[in-house]
Parts: C-alpha cells; structure tokens; sequence
C-alpha cells in the first residue's frame, strides 16, 4: 500500500493566490491539486483537510492548537505523516505547542508555511511544501517529533525562531542544529532525532493562558514591572533577562519577585539573547533570582518557554510542585538536557 499524507492547512501566506484584480486570496485546500499540479507525480497519496476558520496566524490561540491536535489524533492510525500549513508569524509557537501536546509521538508532524503566497511566481511555497511532503513521508529516516521546515532546512519544532520578515530562510534554530538539510539529496542527522513513542500516544489538551512576558530593558520602571506581576489571576511569569540570564539587583526589583512568588506566581528565567544559554548564578546579577526559586530556562526559545508554561499550568493545575520541576527539564528536547556551564 502506498504511503499516506495528510496536509492540514490552518492559513497563512501560504495558501493564498492572486484574482483576476491581483488581490491575494485563500484558495480552498481541495483545489491544491490544481494550484501544484507536481504532486499528481508523488510516489505517495496526499489527503487535505483544513481548520473549521482559516486564519492568519497572528490570531492564533490554545483553541486552535486543540482544534489542529484533534485533527491528527483522529486521523493518526489513517496516515504515516502529517504537514501542517501555517502562518510564519506565529509558526514556531504552534509547533512547539504541538510537541508538548504530543506525548509519545511515533509519526512525523510537520509544519511549513512561505514567505510568498503558493499564487505567486517566485514562491517559496511549492519547495517548503513538496519537501515537508517528503520528510514527512520519508521511509528512508524516520522523524517521530514536530518539526519545522523552511527554505532547506528541517527543524525541531520547539527549538525554531522565526528571524526574518524578508528573507526566503525566515526561520533559525540557534541552540540546537538543524535534523536534516535538503539539498539534491537530503542529508539526515537521525542521532538528533527524539526516541520514537512506543507507548501509546497521549495528547493533552488542557493551556492555562494565565501567563505574562516581562521583558526587561535599562531603565524599566518599578510601576511597569509591579503591573505585570499584579495582573489579576497570574499564574505563570517568563522574565526574559539579559546575556546569560541576569536582572536588576535593585531592591525594588528582589522585592516584586518574591511579593510574586509569595503568592504562587510561577518564574522562569529566559535570555533574550537568541543563542546561548541562561547560566543561573554565574553572575551576582542572576544569583539572587536563583535564590527566590526562579527557575531557569537553559537555553529554551521564548516561544517553548511561553508555550511550555501554559501547557503545564494547564495539564497540573493541582500541582505547581510538579510544574517547576517540569519547567526546569527537557520535556521534548525544548532544551539541553543538564544546566549548561
Ligand atoms: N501574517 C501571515 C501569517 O503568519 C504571514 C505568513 O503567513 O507568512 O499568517
């Protein structure tokens, strides 16, 4: 029997093409056959299915995230892989939203999207799409994680970033390097890929969009600082620090996060920096927030943290023990496995 894929088409730029006046538009996901008439010659049959509202991913939520996760689990015995067609701007937090969900996962779940529209000359659609197509039916290197693909490069879902809102490699992973390279041939890296599930799979459903992102800057005011971590129901702060995760000694600022984490407010610890890591304690500057119980990030991208944290809030509500300590391991390779040095 021949191979199955499902494309799930969710928006974006990618599946839009041009009218008679030019304006750009989404075309209906059955009529992909048309708009890129070189899958009749895939060696392997593609089924399409789309989310019940097509959206720009800028309006991108948990609901949809669930509503995308269902849609796999219930075709997930029917098909050997599955591509995910997405927006680029929020691209990397769905997938990384997706691998959290994703328990046990022994299939590959593959999102892609473009920078120009599939209707469009010179897109880079039809490559991004064709290639995901092929990794995710690819028999010759199994990839059972979520992973992103743009311009060449195959990426772990929870470690990518994108970087360019111009160039045709919109997408990085800065701490982590790329599963696999297409070029005439793909090369794989399959020591890179995660343990396929063999327990069966789970898919958890639950986010608790309680969360806040304070970043720091020179100069951010205690008013500024004191209204996020007072927002009423918080339940979870990422700080996103300086270099290798360093903040204001300041005493106002100790105090706002322990009055925080006095009232159960769960903190994380990220770099804004996009590679390297944080490295709790190695300056004064990160000493006092390890002292509080602030836990660190590692070397985790924003959008794992951010999606991290609504996904463990949401699966142990009950449990904010649990949570930290979840918070501070590598759940699905979002982050290295031991505190880097
Ligand atoms: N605004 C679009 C989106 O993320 C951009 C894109 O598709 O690349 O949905």
């Amino acid at each position: 029997m021949k191979d199955r894929v499902l494309i799930v088409y969710t928006g974006g730029t990618i599946g839009m093409v041009q009218d008679e006046r030019g304006s750009l538009r989404p075309f209906p996901m059955e009529h992909i056959y048309d708009v890129l008439p070189e899958l009749r010659k895939c060696p392997y049959t593609v089924d399409t299915c789309q989310l019940e509202r097509i959206i720009d991913s800028s309006n991108m939520t948990p609901d949809f995230w669930v509503d995308i996760a269902e849609i796999i689990e219930k075709r997930y015995d029917d098909y050997d892989g599955f591509v995910v067609l997405h927006g680029t701007d929020t691209m990397a937090y769905t997938a990384s939203a997706l691998s959290f969900m994703f328990k046990n996962l022994s299939k590959p779940i593959i999102l892609t999207g473009s920078q120009l529209p599939m209707g469009v000359l010179r897109t880079d659609g039809r490559e991004n799409i064709i290639c995901a197509l092929e990794l995710a039916s690819c028999r010759e290197a199994f990839i059972p994680e979520v992973c992103l693909f743009f311009e060449n490069h195959l990426y772990r879902g929870n470690r990518s970033t994108k970087v360019s809102a111009e160039n045709f490699d919109a997408f990085m992973s800065f701490n982590f390097p790329s599963l696999a390279k297409a070029g005439i041939n793909f090369s794989f890296k399959p020591h890179l890929f995660l343990p396929k599930g063999t327990q069966p799979l789970e898919v958890r459903k639950r986010f608790d969009r309680n969360i806040a992102v304070l970043k720091l800057f020179p100069g951010i005011t205690p008013q500024v600082v004191r209204a996020i971590l007072g927002a009423e129901g918080l339940h979870g702060v990422i700080v996103e620090t300086f270099g290798s995760g360093n903040a204001p000694t300041e005493p106002w600022f100790i105090e706002a996060m322990e009055d925080a984490l006095k009232r159960g407010i769960i903190v994380m610890n990220v770099t804004q920096c996009k590679a390297g890591s944080v490295v709790m304690c190695q300056y004064e500057a990160s000493y006092e927030m390890s002292r509080m119980g602030i836990i660190g990030g590692r070397d985790i991208t924003l959008e794992a943290a951010v999606t991290k944290m609504m996904y463990l809030l949401g699966t142990y509500p009950d449990n904010p023990a649990h949570v930290r300590k979840c918070l501070g391991e590598s759940l699905r390779g979002e982050m290295a496995d031991t505190p880097c040095k």
